[in-house]
């Protein structure tokens, strides 16, 4: 099997914080896959591109220049890591990662990221389609509730004054689109461990994915 750790799951389950330690616990490279669609539907906004138009998709995607050193991740060499995760991407993305033809593109990145070294690669699919032979597939799970009041205190902690209702149904409609798109959906391998972190903190979840990998 591939020496490879894939983990997936919903927006909000802490996937990214817990893959970059994992990664790091072991000595292996993190691959963000999230932040190539996000990325990705950056360059789509900016060229003003509307998804109908395949042959202006089909540019765009010829000419995508994506990198990511250590935490941040380059746009044709600009450094995008706060414009990505900015509301206006975080809500656009959602079309852009359900085009077929967008995921074959990435996919195929992320493909011949992952073929050598060892990686810790986080995002939906990771295990289902991207890196079938990983040898280990975490799903990571946690409450609706659990997910909307992390995320509630990592906005507060950037110093927005957010409303749990709203997180809340922000989050619904993602997992909703994530679960119910026709390419990719989100679902656990069939040799995925599933991990509820509701219950767990942060450290838990690292130790109990690196514990279970040095096993
Ligand atoms: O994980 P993150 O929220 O950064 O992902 C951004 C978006 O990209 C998500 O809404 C998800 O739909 C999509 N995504 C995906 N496949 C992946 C990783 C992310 O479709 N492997």
């Amino acid at each position: 099997a591939l020496s490879l750790i894939a983990i997936d799951g919903p927006s909000g389950v802490g996937k990214s914080t817990t893959a970059r330690r994992v990664a790091s616990r072991l000595g292996w490279q993190y691959l963000d896959t999230g932040a190539m669609y996000r990325t990705a539907a950056l360059a789509v906004h900016r060229a003003g591109l509307d998804l109908a138009d395949r042959a202006g998709l089909e540019r765009l995607l010829a000419g995508l220049d994506l990198a990511q050193e250590g935490t941040r991740i380059f746009l044709a060499g600009e450094d995008v890591s706060e414009a990505i995760r900015s509301q206006d991407v975080t809500r656009g993305v959602t079309p852009v990662s359900a085009d077929a033809r967008v995921r074959e593109v990435l996919v195929e990145q992320q493909r011949r990221i992952g073929a050598s070294g060892r990686w810790v690669v986080d995002g939906r699919d990771i295990g289902t389609v991207v890196f079938p032979t990983a040898c280990c597939k975490i799903f990571l799970t946690a409450s609706p509730e659990a997910r909307a009041r992390r995320r509630l205190l990592e906005l507060e902690a950037k110093g927005q004054s957010p409303v749990f209702a709203e997180v809340l149904a922000d989050q619904r409609r993602r997992d909703e689109a994530d679960s119910t798109r026709a390419v990719a959906p989100l679902r656990p391998a069939e040799d995925a461990t599933t991990l509820d972190s509701s219950d767990l903190t942060l450290d838990e979840v690292v130790d109990w994915i690196v514990a279970r990998h040095q096993a």
